[in-house]
């Protein structure tokens, strides 16, 4: 997962950003049509979709061999253009054919995914009913972005908020989005950038070093020692679970129950975007720390070991609910991943099994290496440190690859902690932790 090859090319390199920008429509009128320009696409998603599915049965009743054509974009696209031109749909006019016909794209993706023998766990494409869809569309190509103005086709310029980055690079296509409901809804452009690697707004990855990051509930501990938090979102999932049980509650279509619906969805964006914000601070400082990343193969080996269980181990019901942690600890982290995937210089995975339990010095495994959720304490060579921290060394160990040389970053707290060997971090002989966790310093005088 290499983003940046070090071979050299003719081509000049760039990498492809996305920037998020608020779009001001201007007028109501302008909203609306924002509004029905969405609805169109929504409507050949939902045409396009039923003209396939009647396709495939009665391919299916007349049990002839072959298929009922794949849903590609190509055929997809071919079946909107004739809706297009066909009599009494003559309003789909009113709207531009490549935004309108892109919808395709998305199906055809959609259908992609669900044949995908990889991915089983995507469904098949379904309707998009209309207050359940978020009104958006694609511009695609020929992006005009002039004087902080986007140019939305047959409809005219609308003001874009600050381009704050990559103001000169080239946009390629630009989501439209809707994000809040209501009177006055706002509006959002994601503007996809293909920008020159050396473009001074790029974040550039560490130049060298490697660094492992040990995911855990609402921080993840980097093999420097450093916590990185992800805010708590308690209160938001508790107003989240009231809104849910008083919507169950209230009638369908009534006008409380409409508003019950913005409020929880408002929750929900708010919930989101904190979360997205976070993974977004902790993948810069993580990316900044080191050129290559490794991480807990979570999604894959871990679940399957955890629901397997071994002979030694045969406490089924715990494995399962250690599986189902990890799996909810492995969703909440994916963000973190894609996130870093892009801003690292290299993403590598290892095998997670007992990184918790293992020592990070001597590699002694054994449960009892934990006294305590927050503490690691080897039972072989009296090797101490924060259980988090130590698991982060484990992992980037597995990798075999060397530690973070000092970090040539300011002369910060992780600075000075990077510049330590991580076996250097606890000094058994001492006895004097060198992190700084306050629990740590508690368990330690207590035992
Ligand atoms: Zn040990």
């Amino acid at each position: 997962m290499t983003s940046i090859p070090k071979s050299t090319t003719q081509e000049p390199r760039t990498v492809i950003r996305t920037l998020r920008v608020r779009l001001y429509p201007g007028t109501a009128a302008n909203g609306q049509y924002l509004e029905q320009l969405a609805g169109a696409c929504r409507f050949a998603w939902n045409h396009v979709l039923a003209g396939h599915e009647t396709d495939y049965r009665t391919w299916k009743a007349s049990g002839k061999p072959g298929g009922p054509g794949d849903p590609t974009f190509f055929t997809l696209g071919k079946r909107f253009t004739q809706l297009r031109n066909a009599p009494g749909h003559e309003w789909l006019k009113d709207y531009s054919y490549e935004i309108v016909r892109y919808t395709c794209k998305y199906l055809g993706d959609a259908y992609a995914a669900f044949f995908d023998p990889d991915r089983p766990d995507h469904g098949c494409p379904q309707y998009k009913a209309r207050h359940y869809t978020k009104p958006a569309f694609t511009i695609p190509s020929h992006v005009r972005i002039e004087d902080g103005r986007l140019y939305i086709p047959k409809m005219g310029w609308t003001r874009l908020g600050p381009v704050h980055r990559y103001a000169d690079g080239k946009p390629l296509t630009v989501r439209v989005r809707q994000e809040s409901e209501g009177k006055q809804p706002k509006w959002y452009a994601y503007i996809v950038f293909e920008v020159p690697v050396d473009h001074p707004d790029v974040c550039r990855p560490a130049e060298s070093g490697a660094v492992g990051v040990d995911r855990n509930v609402g921080q993840a501990t980097d093999s420097t020692g450093a916590v990185h938090e992800i805010p708590d979102t308690t209160v938001e999932d508790a107003k989240i679970k009231r809104y849910q049980r008083r919507i169950a509650r209230q009638k369908k279509g009534s006008n409380r129950r409409r508003g019950t619906g913005g409020k929880l969805r408002k929750l929900q964006r708010k919930r989101a975007r904190r979360r997205d914000n976070a993974t977004h601070q902790v993948s810069r400082k993580v990316a900044d720390t080191a050129h290559t990343v490794v991480l807990e193969d979570l999604n894959t080996k871990a679940m399957t070991k955890s629901a397997k269980g071994t002979v030694e181990n045969p406490g089924k019901n715990v494995k399962q609910k250690a599986g189902l942690n990890r799996a909810i600890l492995a969703s909440g982290w994916g963000q973190l991943e894609r996130k870093l995937a892009y801003k690292a210089g290299e993403l590598r995975f290892v095998d997670p099994a007992y990184t918790s339990q293992a020592c990070s010095r001597c590699g002694h495994i054994a449960k009892s290496n934990r006294p305590s959720q927050a503490v690691f304490a080897c039972g072989a060579c009296g090797f101490r440190a924060n259980a988090d921290h130590n698991a982060a060394i484990n992992i980037l160990v597995r990798a075999r690859l060397p530690p973070v040389p000092v970090p040539a970053r300011g002369t910060g707290a992780a600075a000075r902690r990077g510049a330590l060997p991580p076996w250097s971090v606890a000094r058994p002989a001492t006895g004097t932790p060198a992190t700084r966790e306050p629990d740590m310093r508690g368990v330690h005088h207590r035992i």
